[in-house]
């Protein structure tokens, strides 16, 4: 039996073909932009069908971690999730303007304190 990549602390749905960890789409948002294949993040993401992208490696590098971070601002929909907690990513996400994608409270940064809240 296929079991959903869910993490406990987040309240959101994902999409049932995203690899396992923070970063993910989420499921039912999709328009099918095609950000994350024209930005260069085409090895992060999949798309299933013609009907959903799914993200398919998470990043491991800080090269990757900005493409996924490119991708994340040209998603109009606010589909492209992330579920972690690491500070550097909530930070980037921050001078992002796209802490709104973070599962997490983030009051702290918003302020501009610089900690995860
Ligand atoms: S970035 Fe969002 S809207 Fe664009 S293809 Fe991926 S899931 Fe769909």
């Amino acid at each position: 039996m296929h079991e959903e990549p869910t993490q406990p602390s987040s309240p959101r749905r994902r999409y049932r073909l995203n690899v396992v960890g923070d970063f993910y789409v989420e499921d039912g948002c999709c328009t099918m932009c095609g950000v994350p294949f024209t930005n260069e993040a085409p090895d992060l993401f999949g798309v299933d069908g013609e009907e959903h992208c799914y993200v398919r490696r998470q990043p491991t590098s800080a090269r990757e971690l900005e493409v996924m971070l490119n991708a994340i601002r040209g998603a109009d929909t606010k589909c492209i999730r992330y579920a972690g907690r690491d500070a550097a990513v909530l930070r980037a996400l921050a001078e992002a303007d796209e802490l709104d994608v973070s599962d997490h409270s983030t009051g702290s940064l918003r302020a501009g304190a610089g900690d995860v809240a």
